[in-house]
């Protein structure tokens, strides 16, 4: 094999890993993204669960007030009954006094549905307690995972890197200008094989003098359909597929 030809697939061999590490280092920061999300929609559940229970407690608090408030009421109408000589003043006031109980035992059967939802919301804190912690354990694992893999991938896109120039070198200039810039619009398949006689890139099918002309390896030859570097050894097929 013509020795450019070697050089070239050594280059290319090289930036097909970094192409390779690049791609993967581009996913890790999403991937680190969709696990803080879930973690934090678990906990944004827990607070949730967490306000509802004040809530329900300061809801509580107001119906004491109310029927607090209820009850001074009542001990004022009282006080108005012991005062009063008028019969029908009397009366009134324990027709008020009787309203004002009706309205504490309204307050109170009010207070038992509340005690019913204060248990359910407490016990709804404790799931979303356990969920947000388990989701935070879990997310906090990954992403050491990926922080690990992030950083093996930047040493070892830092170790390519470094000894790509090296490589590139090794090519002369305008061989490595149409090599990258062919890299760049055709991908990584860019040095390929005569494959029964047809491109190995674009798998159209060379006319003889093409194969013949790589045959002889005195020149650098290209695909006519799609300019990719071609190369022959020994032990290829030459026959056209049919
Ligand atoms: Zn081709």
């Amino acid at each position: 094999m013509q020795e450019i030809i070697e050089k070239l697939l050594i280059l290319q061999d090289r930036d097909r890993k970094l192409s390779r590490v690049t791609q993967e280092l581009a996913h890790i920061g999403p991937e680190r993204d969709g696990l803080k999300n879930k973690a934090s929609s678990t906990q944004t559940a827990l607070d949730a669960a967490k306000l509802r229970v004040k809530q329900i407690e300061s809801e509580r608090k107001q119906r004491d007030l109310e029927i607090e408030a209820k009850k001074a009421q009542i001990e004022k109408y009282l006080n108005q009954q012991l005062l009063t000589r008028k019969n029908e003043e009397y009366k009134a006031l324990t027709h008020e006094i009787e309203m004002a109980k009706e309205v504490i035992f309204k307050i109170e059967d009010a207070e038992i549905v509340l005690m019913e939802q204060a248990e359910v919301a407490a016990k709804n804190v404790v799931t979303a307690a356990a969920e947000a912690a388990a989701a935070k354990k879990l997310v906090d694992d990954l992403i050491g995972q990926l922080n690990a893999r992030e950083e093996n991938l930047k040493k070892e896109f830092a170790e390519l890197t470094a000894g790509r120039a090296q490589l590139a070198a090794a090519v002369d200039d305008s061989t490595r200008n149409r090599y990258e810039r062919l890299f760049k619009s055709k991908g990584e398949n860019v040095v390929v094989s005569i494959e029964h006689s047809a491109c190995g890139g674009c798998h159209m099918k060379l006319p003889a003098q093409i194969v013949t002309s790589c045959r002889g390896e005195a020149e650098l030859i290209t695909c006519p359909s799609c300019a990719r570097i071609l190369y022959f050894t020994r032990g290829m097929v030459l026959t056209a597929a049919e």
